[in-house]
């Protein structure tokens, strides 16, 4: 099975790619809009640097040979969206060629190319009619495009993922869901999906059409080439009929805009989450999956494992940096960390009244029992009148009793008490 993808990504400028308009989302339409991004004859484009800057980032961190000059095309096609007819996009001249992505399996997917392009408008189909909001006309997007390299569902899954977490770390929003094209082979024609959002849809179109293809191959039907869209709702594909292939659309250099030196741009360091993972799992013997998992959206949570990684035993600032996740506390300062950590190795329960002293009044008011005084004081009250534990055999609500009464003597925990008692008790009656 053969799967490559054509991923576009918004990128996070505050203007447009060729335009000074905004790029802030509103639901007034045709409000962010000039006579550039709307098309009008005599307008002229010119270039965004930021989105280069961003768009180089990318291309670095997907391990791009990143072209000195970079220039632009017409893709020359007729639709309402486009007004001017044509799209400005990057062909021969992408800003980046032939990279690469480690999914975390280790194997690699190769990046065919990363270019820079402009959205056209939006259509919102009536039952009648069809309206346009330009508002979107001119975001800049980038283009992703893999060879057929994924290899099945696991492995789409796992680039998206690893895609989405570098893309964060370069600043670019995952909350605007990425659009791909999908093109999958299971026979030896190239099936093309056309145009769907979000991650989930993404699989769930993948998955469908693998299905559908295999199906055909085992009735001894060969999979003709075709393209093909997702319906959200039925969570299928079907057979659309699209008119332009690729070798129809028509494409002439873009005159407009001249060739850019790519050099005098900086690069934003990006950091794959995925390798950050594996080298920190390597250096403490830690799990790189809960690592990963930690990291892979966070960036504090990265600084902080980083600045403390030799501070403290790893797993406890690990316990640490999920109870932080837990509560949504953002960074936490050293001292309160400190707090926090000392908290968690004493065994003690985190809640959020515990999280907020611990930032706010940096102590905490102990009425709590360690989890380990507290298995004491359970086994004590138990040992003390040996009868519990067969009237537990018979009723296994008794164990409220248990609970109720080291509760009541110790002012201790309830959920972590009713908790320990019932494994307590249960190890007993075995
Ligand atoms: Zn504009």
């Amino acid at each position: 099975m053969k799967i490559g993808l054509e991923v576009h990504v918004a990128l996070p400028t505050r203007s447009k790619l060729f335009c000074g308009c905004s790029t802030a989302e509103t639901q007034e339409p045709n409000v962010n809009v000039c006579p550039i991004c709307m098309g009008f004859p005599g307008s002229k484009p010119s270039l965004n640097e930021s989105a280069i800057i961003i768009a180089k980032s990318i291309a670095d961190a997907l391990k791009c040979k990143i072209k000195d000059k970079i220039s632009f095309v017409r893709k020359v096609y007729f639709y309402p969206d486009l007004p001017k007819s044509f799209q400005i996009t990057q062909l021969q001249d992408s800003i980046g060629m032939e990279g690469e992505l480690t999914l975390d399996s280790g194997k690699s997917i190769r990046i065919r190319r990363v270019q820079i392009e402009e959205d056209p408008a939006k259509i919102i189909r009536g039952e009648d009619h069809s309206l346009i909001d330009f508002n979107r006309a001119g975001i800049p997007l980038v283009e992703i495009v893999t060879e057929p390299d994924i290899a099945d569902k696991d492995e789409l899954k796992s680039f998206i993922f690893v895609l989405k977490a570098i893309l964060y770390y370069i600043g670019v929003d995952i909350d605007r869901e990425i659009k791909a094209d999908l093109n999958i082979s299971l026979g030896k024609e190239r099936v093309e999906i056309k145009n769907v959002t979000g991650t989930k849809n993404l699989i769930e179109a993948a998955d469908y059409e693998i299905k559908r293809q295999g199906e055909l191959i085992k009735m001894g039907i060969e999979p003709i080439k075709e393209t093909r869209s997702y319906d959200e709702r039925t969570r299928t594909t079907a057979s659309s009929r699209e008119k332009e292939t690729d070798e129809e659309y028509g494409y002439i250099y873009e005159p407009d805009l001249t060739e850019y030196d790519v050099k005098r741009y900086p690069v934003k360091t990006s950091i794959n989450p995925v390798q950050k993972a594996k080298e920190l799992a390597l250096k403490h013997s830690y799990s790189e999956n809960s690592i990963l998992e930690a990291i892979a959206f966070d960036r504090q949570a990265l600084e902080t494992i980083e600045e403390n990684q030799d501070k403290f035993e790893f797993k406890t600032l690990m316990q640490a940096i999920n109870e932080i996740k837990r509560f949504k506390v953002g960074k936490l300062d050293d001292e309160s960390l400190r707090m926090l950590i000392d908290e968690i190795a004493g065994g003690f329960q985190i809640d959020e009244d515990v999280i907020k002293s611990v930032i706010e009044h940096k102590k905490v008011e102990h009425n709590r029992v360690s989890s380990s005084e507290l298995d004491r004081q359970i086994r004590e009250f138990i040992d003390k009148d040996r009868r519990i534990i067969d009237r537990y055999k018979k009723n296994k609500k008794l164990v409220d009793y248990v609970a109720g009464e080291i509760i009541k003597r110790y002012k201790a925990q309830p959920k972590e008490v009713l908790k320990r008692a019932k494994e307590i008790l249960d190890s007993l009656v075995k």
